[in-house]
């Protein structure tokens, strides 16, 4: 891992969805360093999952540019993985084959391997027992375990969340929250970098080193904070509430 160096860069990225007039982001300028998690916190509809398709390279800017590793992102990487607030498994196909699905592709890869890879990710997400079962089987927080794993499965350096505990319940968004701290920790795992989207300022102050707070119509970063309390966290802690207070403040 190539740690301090630049993941991906954003330059004076502008963007409408086509055929609309309305500018959803205007000057977006923002960096992800290899091994950082950043978060992004905004109101709702202000363009965050906007911005993290912008990321991975399922829209294009209207204006400014990309960079993933140095390179101007011109459409999907298969370095880049996305995680979405629904599960989208496809319901004729078992655990094991859902979460081998992004490797379909792979001509370097033989059967076994492919195989191989996703029991790994099953296994971390403590799904293995699964392999063989239909996603109707399994409740919502184990299917969104499930798309992590594959969100996992092609070793991506940068994971993007777009709000992956927001259909949870409660406790089940604290244990998913829980395993991608841990995940996070243990650095033979991958990915390298990590940018979540939430409504939750709690949760991104939980999981992130660095806060970028969106706002504004069209939407730009209008703060960026940095998270410098000890891992893991302690939501009761007066350094905690604080900086929810200050994002919190800086938000309405
Ligand atoms: P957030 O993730 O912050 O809730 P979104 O990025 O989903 O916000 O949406 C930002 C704005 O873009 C909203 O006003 C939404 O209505 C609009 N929008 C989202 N998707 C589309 C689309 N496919 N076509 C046109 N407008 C869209």
């Amino acid at each position: 891992m190539q740690e301090g160096k630049e993941l991906l860069r954003m330059v004076d990225v502008e963007f409408s969805y086509p055929g609309s007039k309305t500018k959803i982001l205007s000057d977006i300028n923002l960096h992800v360093d290899y091994a950082e998690f950043v978060g992004i916190v905004g109101p709702s509809g202000t363009g965050k999952s906007t911005l993290l398709r912008l990321m991975c390279g399922l829209l294009k800017p209207t204006k400014g540019k990309v960079y993933f590793r140095g390179e101007e992102l011109r459409g999907p990487n298969q370095k880049i993985s996305m995680m979405f607030q629904l599960p989208n498994l496809l319901p004729w196909l078992t655990i094991l084959e859902n979460v081998k699905l992004p490797l379909i592709s792979r001509k370097d890869m033989s059967e076994e391997e492919k195989e191989e890879l996703a029991m790994r990710f099953l296994d971390l997400v403590g799904l293995s027992g699964y392999a063989s079962a239909y996603p109707r089987e399994l409740s919502g927080g184990m299917q969104q375990r499930v798309a992590l794993a594959r969100a996992l499965v092609v070793l991506p350096d940068l994971l993007l969340l777009d709000e992956p505990m927001s259909n949870l319940d409660p406790l089940t968004a604290l244990a998913l929250m829980r395993e991608l701290e841990e995940m996070w920790f243990d650095s033979s795992l991958p990915p390298a970098s990590v940018v979540m989207v939430s409504h939750s300022i709690d949760e991104v102050i939980q999981l992130s080193d660095r806060v970028l707070v969106l706002k504004g119509r069209p939407a730009t970063i209008v703060a960026e904070l940095k998270v410098e309390l000890e891992r893991p966290r302690n939501r009761k802690d007066e350094a905690f509430l604080r900086l929810v207070d200050e994002v919190m403040m800086l938000l309405s």
